[in-house]
């Protein structure tokens, strides 16, 4: 079980609404996550279940309209919530990185890719000479799989994958400790994908960088991360180690995500489809909010009482899940049963 040392960054009930024409909206509803040192975390879910939402928030970055409302972020010991915007930004451009899908967001297209890297060094590490920030520059993205004297190129010369690289080479030029990665894979394709996540593994492991990888699939997940959070309808509905999570499912959401996934070892004819659709956030259903969609629904539980997101009966901390097949039933515990 995981230690208070062990923890880099912890998010405790954090809530973030939105502004929309039909009122006020939870993109991120009373969520709380450890990540540990060294680790590879996935949050998975599908679109619009607020994951990229959390990890915005988590930056303390503004996502649209959207603002947190209440909760706590803490990293390395320092409630992030109390920074002011300028100590934020310091802290975003020092210890905390951020890989976003499409890298031609955050790059500027008209510097080159040595400019940014050089850049990024020299104001945080000012005692440097140019050459020797740029020796470095060439150096990272000589690890990263770039040729060297592709830094003389601009971010539009350079493929969808090697912008990833880009990317994560900025967030080691600062010696991060926590890199958030929202979609890095979704535009690349599936080769350049596969690199792409064993260039991450190396990374954690070489640098010992910490890194919540945010995506909509779920088996991109099964192949770096060490444990996976799962999102749905802004809500975390499980968390726990991944080989745990893809051997056993506690949750009915999670069960339909992974049987969603296609596989070839198996001779399964059609791909399972999960039933229904994520609920609309500005009237989520009452109770347990998959429960339209579940299998397993108990009448005269589910869509009644929200379940709580806790160990399973019996579990260790480091499993939780928010479903009552996993809890003491409500209707028992008001009886005693
Ligand atoms: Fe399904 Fe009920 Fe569990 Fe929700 S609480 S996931 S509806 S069994």
């Amino acid at each position: 079980m995981a230690t208070s040392s062990d923890i880099l960054y912890s998010v405790r009930n954090l809530t973030v609404e939105y502004e929309t024409r039909h009122g006020v909206v939870k993109g991120v509803d009373d969520v709380s996550l450890d990540i540990r040192r060294g680790e590879i975390l996935g949050l998975v879910g599908e679109s619009g279940s607020g994951k990229s939402t959390l990890g915005k928030a988590m930056m303390r970055l503004r996502n649209g309209s959207a603002r947190i409302t209440s909760g706590e972020l803490w990293f390395d010991g320092q409630n992030l919530m109390e920074l002011s915007e300028r100590q934020m930004r310091d802290l975003r451009g020092s210890r905390l990185g951020m890989v976003f899908q499409d890298p031609m967001t955050s790059l500027n297209p008209v510097q080159r890719i040595v400019e940014h890297l050089t850049e990024t060094m020299l104001t945080h590490e000012p005692e440097w000479t140019e050459e020797e920030a740029r020796a470095r520059a060439e150096e990272l993205v000589e690890r990263l799989g770039i040729r060297r004297e592709r830094v003389k190129d601009y971010p539009h010369q350079m493929s969808g994958g090697m912008r990833q690289r880009v990317m994560i080479a900025l967030a080691l030029a600062l010696n991060c400790d926590l890199v958030i990665a929202d979609e890095p894979t979704t535009s690349l394709d599936v080769i350049v994908e596969a690199k792409f996540l064993d260039l991450l593994k190396e990374l954690r492991d070489e640098f010992n960088l910490t890194i919540l990888l945010i995506t909509h699939n779920i088996g991109v997940v099964a192949e770096v991360a060490d444990r996976v959070a799962v999102m749905y309808a802004a809500k975390l509905v499980e968390i726990g180690d991944v080989n745990q999570v893809f051997e056993k499912p506690l949750h009915p959401y999670t069960e339909g995500l992974l049987k969603s996934v296609p596989n070839i070892e198996l001779d399964s004819g059609a791909l399972y489809k999960m039933e229904g659709s994520p609920p609309d956030l500005s009237s989520p259903p009452p109770g347990c909010r998959f429960h339209p969609r579940c299998p397993y629904m108990m009448e005269e539980v589910c869509p009644i009482y929200d379940p709580p997101f806790a160990p399973p009966e019996g579990a260790s901390e480091d499993t939780r899940v928010a479903c009552w097949l996993h809890h003491p039933h409500p209707q028992k515990v008001a009886i005693g049963a």
